[in-house]
């Protein structure tokens, strides 16, 4: 039996096996959901689906696509948003 605090279901179990050849848990944080995009709800593409402290050390540039709105519309709506926001 685990120990209380690795019986949440907040954890994600992880079979690993040892060197002495039997299989271990590990427990480990699970990840959260992709993300989407604010306006059709489409994934977004370019931005890691990563653990917080592997974002933390991940550049800036790796974390989103390096263009307006990057990271939070996908590439379409944005395309629409500015066209939409210049056209007379
Ligand atoms: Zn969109």
């Amino acid at each position: 039996m685990p120990a209380p605090r690795l019986r949440s279901r907040s954890l994600r179990k992880v079979f690993r096996r040892v060197p002495g050849g039997r299989t271990s848990i590990h427990y480990k944080r699970k990840k959260h959901k992709q993300a989407r995009c604010g306006n059709c709800g489409a994934v977004l593409k370019g931005v890691p689906r990563e653990l917080p402290y592997k974002m933390r050390s991940m550049a800036k540039t790796k974390k989103r696509p390096e263009r307006p709105f990057g990271g939070v519309l996908c590439s379409r709506c944005m395309r629409r948003n500015i066209i939409d926001k210049y056209r007379q």
